[in-house]
C-alpha cells in the first residue's frame, strides 16, 4: 500500500483492523446526510458509500442516520458485515472512502431506548457507602446477591462533545433547602453495553445468549450532581442529580473485538442464585483501561477487570422479571473504580466527598484499551465534555 495511505497505521494505534468500531456521521457538504462509518486510525471510513461501491447486500443497512437498524439485525448480520469491512480494507478499494476525523460531524450513533444504570463495582459501592452513610455498613445487604440498578433517562443521552450545562436543582444546607446551580458536580466514569437484537416480555436473557443480545461497548460519562443527589435519593434512589445528562462516546466498538480482552471477574464472596451464577460460565469481565483526564492532566485509571457484576448478570438481571427488551436499550455499568487511589472513577471517591468539584469550563475526557490480539490494543472511543455554566433565569 502507498505509504500515505489512511490505511498504513501509526505504530500501537489502537484503532485497527481488529477495533473497526461504528459510529454516525455527516460532512460539511451534506449536513443532512447522516450515515454509518467505521473509525480506522484518525480517519472515518465511509462504510455506507463503500457498500454502495460494492453493490454489497449491507449497502442499505450502512446507510442509515443511526445504528439501530444494523443493531436490529443481529448477530450474524453483525459479522457478516464486520468480515466485509475487514475485507474491503485488505483490497485497498476502501482507499477513496476515508474522511479525516477532523473533517466529519459524528452525532449520537443510536437511538436510545431505555437507559439503565448500574452500580457494579464494590470498591466504588463501599468508598460511596462510607462517605453517605458513615453510621451504617458500607454495603448494603443486597449488593453481592443482585447487581444494583435503576432506570435512568434515555433523551438526555448526548454524544461525545456535546457541552454539559451545569443544572439547578434543591440542594440541602442548614438553613433547609435552596435552589441554585449544583455546587458538586462531578463525573462517573463508567463502561455501556448497547443491546441490538431485542426479546419479547417474559423470555429472560440468561448468561450464556449475552452475545446474542449485545451489539457493541462505549465509554459513558454519568455527570453526577452530588449534592442533588444527596438530598433527593432516599428511598427511590438517583432522580434529577443524574438525568440532566449523561455523555457517549460516538464510536461502539462491537463485542466481539474483546474476545483477547475476557477475564474472570472477582472472586464471588456468596454463592448466587442460578441465574447470575457465572462460575461454570466463559469468563464475562473485560480488561479494559481507563484513563480520566480533566483539563488534560490525568486524575485516574480505573480498571474495568476489578468489576465485581459483569454486563452478562446484568443483562440477565435486567430481563429475570420478565421484563422485554428493546433495540436501543442501553445500560451502564456504574462508576468503575480499582482499589488503588489513583484507580476511582469520580471525585466523590477522589477527594473523599470534600471537592473540589467541577468549575465551569473543564473539560473531562474518558480514554480507554483492551488488550488485542497478538499485541496489538483495542481502543474505545474518547467520551469527552465541557462543563458550562449553568441557565440563570
Ligand atoms: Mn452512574
Amino acid at each position: 500500500m502507498p505509504e500515505h495511505s489512511p490505511r498504513a497505521l501509526p505504530e500501537g494505534d489502537p484503532f485497527g483492523a481488529d477495533t473497526l468500531p461504528y459510529g454516525v456521521f455527516s460532512t460539511p457538504d451534506a449536513p443532512e446526510h447522516r450515515r454509518i462509518g467505521v473509525r480506522y486510525g484518525a480517519y472515518v471510513l465511509d462504510a455506507a458509500a463503500v457498500a454502495a461501491a460494492h453493490g454489497s447486500a449491507y449497502a442499505d443497512l450502512l446507510d442509515q442516520p443511526v445504528l439501530n437498524p444494523l443493531m436490529a439485525a443481529g448477530r450474524p448480520v453483525w459479522q457478516a458485515v464486520r468480515a466485509a469491512i475487514r475485507g474491503w480494507l485488505d483490497d485497498g478499494q476502501a482507499d477513496d472512502s476515508f474522511l479525516p476525523l477532523d473533517e466529519v460531524t459524528l452525532h449520537l450513533p443510536f437511538e436510545v431506548a431505555d437507559y439503565v444504570d448500574f452500580y457494579a463495582s464494590e470498591h466504588h459501592a463501599t468508598n460511596v457507602g462510607r462517605i453517605f452513610r458513615p453510621d451504617g455498613d458500607a454495603l448494603t445487604p443486597n449488593w453481592k446477591h443482585l447487581p444494583i440498578g435503576y432506570h435512568g433517562r434515555a433523551g438526555t443521552v448526548v454524544v461525545s462533545g456535546t457541552d454539559i450545562l451545569r443544572p439547578n436543582g434543591q440542594r440541602r444546607t442548614s438553613e433547609g433547602p435552596v435552589f441554585g446551580p449544583s455546587t458538586r458536580l462531578d463525573i462517573e466514569a463508567e463502561v455501556g453495553f448497547v443491546v441490538g437484537t431485542p426479546a419479547p416480555s417474559n423470555t429472560p436473557v440468561g448468561l450464556a445468549d449475552f452475545r446474542t443480545h449485545v451489539f457493541g461497548v462505549c465509554l459513558v460519562n454519568d455527570w453526577s450532581a452530588r449534592d442533588i443527589q444527596a438530598w433527593e435519593y432516599v428511598p427511590l434512589g438517583p432522580f434529577l442529580g443524574k438525568s440532566f445528562a449523561t455523555s457517549v462516546s460516538a464510536w461502539i466498538t462491537p463485542l466481539d473485538a474483546f474476545d483477547e480482552a475476557r477475564t474472570a471477574p472477582p472472586e464471588r464472596t456468596y454463592p448466587l442464585l442460578p441465574y447470575l451464577d457465572d462460575s461454570k460460565a466463559e469468563p464475562g469481565g473485560i480488561d479494559l483501561r481507563i484513563e480520566v483526564t480533566i483539563n488534560g492532566e490525568t486524575v485516574s485509571r480505573p480498571p474495568f477487570a476489578s468489576m465485581y457484576w459483569t454486563a452478562a448478570q446484568q443483562l440477565a438481571h435486567m430481563t429475570v422479571n420478565g421484563a422485554s427488551l428493546r433495540t436501543g436499550d442501553f445500560f451502564a455499568s456504574g462508576t468503575v473504580s480499582g482499589p488503588e487511589p489513583d484507580q476511582l472513577g469520580c471525585l466523590l471517591e477522589l477527594t473523599r466527598g470534600k471537592g473540589p468539584w467541577l468549575e465551569d469550563g473543564d473539560v473531562v475526557t474518558l480514554t480507554a484499551w483492551a488488550p488485542g490480539p497478538n499485541g496489538t490494543r483495542i481502543g474505545l472511543g474518547e467520551v469527552t465534555g465541557r462543563v458550562v455554566p449553568a441557565r440563570t433565569s
